[in-house]
């Protein structure tokens, strides 16, 4: 299948270089001449594993090539994904200005039958409006349905992955959903999904539009319950990990996003939620549980500040190491971190930021002005009066706690994700503070 994929992001790029890996021939199409440069040298503008690897070989098979015009780039496909930003206006309602720029120039330079899918996080009825700006947009020879219009269709298939893992995501997806208008749209994506055998869902739509709304919006209210459990645990003296453990082996409820920590963050749920509120707000429905899911994240890392504030004492010309930037371990993301808010908090309050990230220290250095970023964890650590764990990296657990608490001033240890655990830090000679974990035990309301 000839396929075009506008938008070579996360989303975008990962599509692409899976989509040729199963035997498709895919022009990556983005605006960014940087990015697309560096593409075209194998050079993958983002960090994901695996993708390097992938990229390489693709391009020596020359089964993917790179563009930054649409109207190349789209020549040949018969199917165009649009993996272009959906971000939030400042109200939370989606700004779907690059989609509909897409869907313009996608139309303008069309002769011949597209699929057009909606891969982007989109709120529902967005594939009607990119239909009738197609249908406005096409050709003027072609726009008479009648006479010798052109056929087309939308579609809508919504992106499940997970950055960190999201060849592996889009490789093994639980489902793939498809919201089509057509039965010869739905044999298209059956025949482009065909070597992973998935099982899809195939719906009208609106609704595919609604169920990645509302898959996000779900894990990020689960995110939410257990950062409310954690609370309580930490007031009355319980243990969130062994309540998430006795909760997450009940079949009706599941292990996955019951982890207590910081708040969610990334460029998706916080933006996702904020879309959700205002399209059912839009539609009339006042949805109260998602608003309480927001606002749950917001505070939760408001406590953590409180929290090292508390045990800390005194904020300001303390330094403050920092291990994990971006907003979750094995992506150099660091749109709508935790970690940015956190630190900042603790800046302007005075205090000497010293930061470690393995992959997000690039992306870092423009968000966070005034912080030091480290080459090792130990530069971070060295002279520290306490220690925050702010993304899971999986090296992490490794690190040698015995040399870092040799070289920190303060042995204070802050995890926002509760990764030290098991640990055992007291024994190094740390005092260890982690979410959830009864630290008031009921002496404190
Ligand atoms: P991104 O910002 O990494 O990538 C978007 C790309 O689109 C950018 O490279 C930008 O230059 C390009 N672009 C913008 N306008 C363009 C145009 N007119 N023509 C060509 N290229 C254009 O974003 P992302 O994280 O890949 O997310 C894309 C969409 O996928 C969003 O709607 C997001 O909500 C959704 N999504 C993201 C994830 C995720 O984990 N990041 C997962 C599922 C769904």
């Amino acid at each position: 299948m000839e396929i075009a994929v506008v938008g070579s992001g996360y989303v975008g790029l990962v599509t692409g270089v899976c989509l040729a890996h199963l035997g498709h021939r895919v022009t990556c199409i983005d605006i960014n001449l940087e990015k697309i440069n560096k593409l075209r040298k194998g050079v993958p503008p983002i960090y994901e594993p695996g993708l390097d690897v992938m990229l390489k070989d693709l391009i020596r098979k020359k089964r993917i090539t790179f563009s930054t015009s649409i109207k190349t780039g789209t020549k040949k496909a018969v199917v165009i994904f649009i993996a272009v930003g959906t971000p939030s206006k400042p109200n939370g309602e989606a700004d779907l200005t690059y989609v509909e720029n897409v869907a313009r120039e996608v139309a303008e330079n069309m002769h011949s039958y597209k699929l057009l899918v909606e891969k982007s996080t989109v709120p529902a009825e967005t594939g009607l409006r990119i239909r009738r700006t197609v249908q406005m947009n096409l050709p003027k020879k072609y726009r008479n349905k009648n006479n010798g219009g052109l056929e087309f269709d939308v579609a809508s298939n919504p992106e499940f992955l997970r950055e960190g893992s999201a060849i592996e995501d889009f490789m093994n997806p639980d489902r793939v959903v498809v919201g089509v208008e057509s039965k010869r749209a739905e044999e298209i994506f059956r025949e482009i999904y065909k070597p992973l055998k998935p099982r899809m869902i195939v719906t009208d739509l609106k609704s595919a539009e609604l169920i990645k709304h509302a898959s996000n919006s779900f894990l990020a209210t689960k995110i939410s319950f257990i950062n409310s459990i954690a609370q309580v645990c930490d007031r009355v003296g319980a243990d969130v990990l062994k309540v998430s453990e006795g909760m997450g082996f009940d079949k009706r409820i599941g292990r996955h996003f019951l982890d207590a920590g910081i708040g969610y963050g990334g460029s998706c749920f916080p933006k996702d939620v904020e879309a959700f509120i205002h399209l059912s707000e839009k539609s009339g429905y006042n949805f109260i549980l998602l608003d309480a899911v927001r606002k749950v994240n917001e505070s939760q890392r408001r406590y953590f500040i409180r929290l090292i504030e508390d045990k800390l004492w005194i904020v300001k010309n303390k330094v403050i190491a920092v291990l994990g930037l971006s907003f979750k371990p094995n992506t150099d993301d660091m749109r709508s971190a935790p970690s940015v808010d956190i630190i900042q908090a603790l800046q302007k309050e005075g205090a000497t930021v010293r930061a470690y990230d393995p992959q997000a220290m690039e992306n870092a250095q423009s968000l966070l002005p005034g912080v030091t970023l480290t080459k090792d964890v130990f530069s971070a650590v060295k002279g520290a009066h306490c220690l925050l764990l702010l993304t899971e990296w999986p090296e992490f657990k490794k690190i040698d706690f015995k040399r870092i608490h040799n070289l920190m001033q303060q042995p204070l240890v802050f995890d926002g994700r509760n990764m030290f655990a098991d640990e055992n830090l007291e024994q190094y000679g740390f005092e260890y503070y982690g979410i959830g974990r009864g630290i008031y035990k009921g002496e404190r309301g």
